[in-house]
């Protein structure tokens, strides 16, 4: 089966990152990483991006592509205009594939006026829009602006862009089914549900009821063409998560959920 990884994120090589990776038994370099996903039958990835916006940034083999990472900072208005310009001509590559918002990360509701002209050029140039939504890793995040409720305004406000919920919104996945249910134009990535390498078997009992819960929610739109497969890499073990959501989700949804809905969503043309 082809597999698309719709979430990743490339850091540079520092000691926060290596031991990230180190942890879930990866290393953090992209020879490494393009010879993994060589041996699980990943075909393309769709990086994240945590780089500040430049005309360089984001320079990855063609195996990659990206999202911009936008509005994580406020701007005066002299440097916001340049930034919107920088952002213009990243999506206006093909190998940009849309935007990253970090909400909960960046402390604004994802309907606050600073993302406002980032989502419109997402519109004008037919490109997803990509949320962070639910859980945020340490301290310093905010749940109330990650929870997948605070998606429904802008959702609703721009009918014609394609809206991804990040991580499903876990574990508040009733609230993210339910933006879902409301708004046609939202889709959800299964990334970054599992934390460490734990053993499947042992996880699948002891977390039963955590996996219905799941399961109910992925199955509740009776949509499957709406779910994407993503890792979160370097924060997973690569086959062990393939493994995990090969598990979690029916039978019959796994060549969309892998390969079909991220090739359509985000415009691959795989
Ligand atoms: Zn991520």
């Amino acid at each position: 089966m082809k597999i698309i990884d719709a979430h990743l994120h490339l850091f540079n090589p520092d000691e926060r990152s290596e031991t990230m990776a180190r942890q879930v038994g990866h290393e953090n370099s992209l020879p490494y990483l393009e010879n993994l996903y060589k041996s699980q039958g990943v075909v393309a990835g769709v990086v994240m991006g945590n780089q500040k916006l430049s005309p360089d940034a984001y320079r990855f083999p063609s195996f990659f592509r990206y999202c911009i990472a936008v509005g994580s900072k406020y701007q005066g208005p002299k440097e916001e205009a340049q930034t919107i310009e920088l952002a213009e001509e990243h999506l206006k590559r093909s190998a940009c594939v849309g935007i990253k918002i970090y909400a909960g990360y960046t402390l604004a509701y994802v309907s606050d006026a600073r993302f406002t002209p980032y989502i419109k050029l997402a519109e004008k140039y037919d490109k997803p829009v990509a949320i962070h939504t639910g859980m945020t890793a340490g301290v310093r995040g905010q749940l109330k602006y990650s929870h997948p409720l605070t998606v429904d305004e802008v959702a609703g406000a721009y009918p014609k862009v394609q809206f991804v919920l990040c991580h499903f919104g876990n574990p508040f996945l009733c609230e993210a089914a339910a933006v879902m249910e409301k708004n046609a134009n939202v889709a959800a990535d299964l990334s970054g549900l599992l934390s460490g390498i734990p053993d499947l078997d042992r996880y699948f009992h002891r977390h039963a009821g955590y996996v219905e819960w799941m399961r109910t929610w992925l199955r509740y739109l009776d949509d499957d063409s709406r779910f994407l497969f993503g890792t979160d890499f370097p924060a997973v073990n690569i086959p062990r998560y393939i493994e995990y959501i090969r598990r979690l989700v029916d039978e019959e949804s796994l060549e969309k959920i892998f390969f079909h809905n991220a090739n359509r969503i985000y415009g691959l043309g795989l």
